[in-house]
């Protein structure tokens, strides 16, 4: 079922769970997450859970993808990178809320299904790369905002390097099990660390083959 009803259903979830910001909730609608899973899938697209994309890999669950933008978006960034693409979905969501964007993903075959469903759906300002984000896209950095979808134990050095003054990065930080989404703020006085909720994400990997 991939209706306009199910996507309301979807948004009514997500701010049943908190998610307040109209902006987010009315991408999230318009956005056809059906697009981004096999089709096999389809019928569960507008469940508010995280399902395989192949490779080992996962888009993400909605409100986690509403939430992470929430806190990506809250200082109105022109310049975001996403370590992560997977399917795109996330990337998808952010380029309707942000000038540009910038995405990269260590799995090749992931990248280029990505390109082609940004092209699909007219996202010209998303550009996807593949690369080792733990490293970051130093070539068109600084960015006002960077958010790992992949979990590892602690922030990689680029990425703190590479987020603007000012500048906010969200993370899911902690062991293979668990993780704490965290938010870190670049400030005057330096990187201002907040942990926020546990969430559960497959593993930052460091090195592309
Ligand atoms: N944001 C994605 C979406 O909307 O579908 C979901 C991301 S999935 C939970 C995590 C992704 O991070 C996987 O596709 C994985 O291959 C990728 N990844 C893991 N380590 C990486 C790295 N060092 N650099 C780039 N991508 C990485």
């Amino acid at each position: 079922m991939t209706s306009q009803r199910t996507r309301d259903r979807l948004v009514e979830r997500l701010r049943e769970e908190g998610i307040r910001n109209h902006a987010v909730l009315e991408v999230i609608r318009a956005t056809p997450r059906h697009l981004f899973v096999d089709e096999a899938l389809d019928s569960r697209a507008y469940e508010d859970t995280a399902l395989p994309i192949g490779h080992g890999q996962t888009i993400s669950q909605p409100y986690i993808v509403a939430r992470m933008t929430e806190l990506v978006i809250a200082k109105q960034p022109q310049k975001v990178l996403e370590v992560g693409t997977g399917s795109g979905y996330q990337a998808a969501v952010l380029a309707q809320l942000v000038p540009k964007v910038y995405t990269t993903e260590r799995i090749e075959a992931l990248a280029t299904q990505a390109r082609q469903r940004f092209r699909q759906l007219g996202l010209r300002n998303v550009r996807a790369t593949r690369s080792d984000g733990t490293m970051g896209l130093p070539d068109f950095a600084p960015y006002d905002a960077i958010i790992v979808t992949a979990g590892g134990e602690s922030v990689p050095e680029a990425l703190l390097q590479q987020l603007a003054p000012g500048g906010r990065l969200v993370m899911p930080v902690g062991g293979r099990d668990y993780q704490v989404l965290t938010l870190v703020e670049h400030t005057e006085e330096g990187f201002v660390r907040e942990t926020l909720e546990p969430v559960v994400f497959v593993p930052l990997i460091g090195g592309i083959s």
